[in-house]
């Protein structure tokens, strides 16, 4: 098991903003079976801010709402309040015709590689289908597949295989291939290595990593495990029951967190 060893810091260079959220609020509606409607108050008073070329992580419990924040940002779901700013032009109240330009400049990989690819199609067609649906030439889009495929450190055979012939970690380099295929500004990892062996997990931080810095995208990295976090992240956000509790440097609140909560996290990792 990795020690808690934060990432070297970066240099400090004033980097530009590309996305931020701000005051972000999420309720969900339960519909019960007894005619009573119940809220969740999944997050709450969110801003965060990403840089181009940098990691920001979302920690916390399960359940404190890093997914919910997820999907706002993404816009799988609509945040109840708040905003979100995408290279400075708001996008929270966009309809979702309005939303298709925008909506590919931020790209969202899950824990389960299956929740982006397509057991029946393969993967070369798969990295290629987000350009060909935006208007790439299929030729075209199928050589960007190839170059994508080097990228994560497939071989290049991977492009006429399917997703059942590669492992977990194989697949999760392919999801971030196929993520990858828009050239998007963020990409959101949620809980991305969690369901990863140790070592596995250490080889796609790596690469996630490698491709942010070679890339200069910026990274949302959300896990519920310190360590993880503290391996890739250049900064940190934590969240307890949908607020954010602490943030700053990965190295700082990692290592001398200012919030009860945060120091019961790191006890309470393994
Ligand atoms: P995390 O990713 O940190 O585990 P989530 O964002 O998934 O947290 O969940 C935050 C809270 O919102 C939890 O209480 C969860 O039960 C609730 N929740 C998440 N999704 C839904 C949903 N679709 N409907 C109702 N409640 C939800
Ligand atoms: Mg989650």
């Amino acid at each position: 098991v990795p020690s808690l060893v934060p990432r070297p810091p970066r240099e400090n260079k004033a980097l530009p903003v590309v996305l931020e959220a701000n005051e972000l609020g999420k309720v969900y509606r339960e519909r019960s079976l007894f005619g009573r409607n119940r809220e969740v108050v999944a997050a709450q008073d969110v801003t965060l801010t990403l840089h181009k070329g940098r990691t920001l992580g979302i920690v916390g419990e399960s359940g404190s709402g890093k997914s919910t924040v997820a999907r706002c940002i993404v816009r799988l779901i609509d945040p109840t309040s708040g905003g979100i700013r995408l290279a400075g032009r708001e996008i929270s109240d966009l309809s979702r015709r309005r939303l298709r330009p925008h909506r590919k400049r931020i790209q969202i990989i899950f824990q389960d590689p299956y929740r982006s690819l397509n057991p029946r199609v393969s993967i070369g067609e798969s990295i290629a289908e987000g350009p060909i649906n935006y208007g790439m030439p299929r030729e075209q889009a199928l050589e960007k597949a190839r170059q994508l495929l080097e990228l994560v450190h497939l071989p290049a055979d991977a492009i006429s295989r399917y997703p059942h012939q590669f492992s977990g970690g194989q697949r999760q380099r392919i999801a971030i291939a196929r993520a990858l295929a828009l050239d998007p500004d963020v990409l959101v990892a949620d809980e991305a290595v969690s369901a990863l062996d140790v070592s596995v997990q250490a080889q796609v931080l790596e690469l996630l990593d490698e491709i942010q810095t070679r890339l200069g995208i910026a990274l949302l990295f959300i896990t519920h495990d310190l360590r993880v976090a503290a391996q890739i992240c250049d900064e940190v956000v934590v969240m307890e029951k949908g607020r954010v509790v602490e943030q700053g440097p990965a190295g700082d609140v990692l290592t001398h967190p200012k919030q009860a909560y945060t120091r019961q996290l790191l006890e309470a990792a393994p």
